[in-house]
């Protein structure tokens, strides 16, 4: 019973964390932490390990580039 209620815990989280700052996480995601450009991404797919790099780099400074990988399921 207490197993339970912590995974639920747990997830009512994660939705608390997405609703409230979702346009922040996204500019976040987009937008140099440096000097506020929106970053240039690439993606290279990997298809035998279902994988795609996501590189994120900066053209108006030096930041990056940031690789973050993504899992297709
Ligand atoms: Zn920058």
């Amino acid at each position: 019973m207490s197993l339970k209620e912590s995974v639920k815990d747990f997830e009512f989280e994660c939705y608390e964390k997405y609703s409230g700052t979702a346009d922040e996480v996204k500019k976040q995601i987009e937008i140099c932490p440096k000097c506020g450009i929106k970053l240039c991404f690439s993606h290279r797919p990997d298809c035998n390990s279902l994988l795609i790099e996501e590189m994120a780099r900066c053209l108006n400074c030096d930041f990056g580039p940031r690789s973050i990988i993504h899992i297709i399921n």
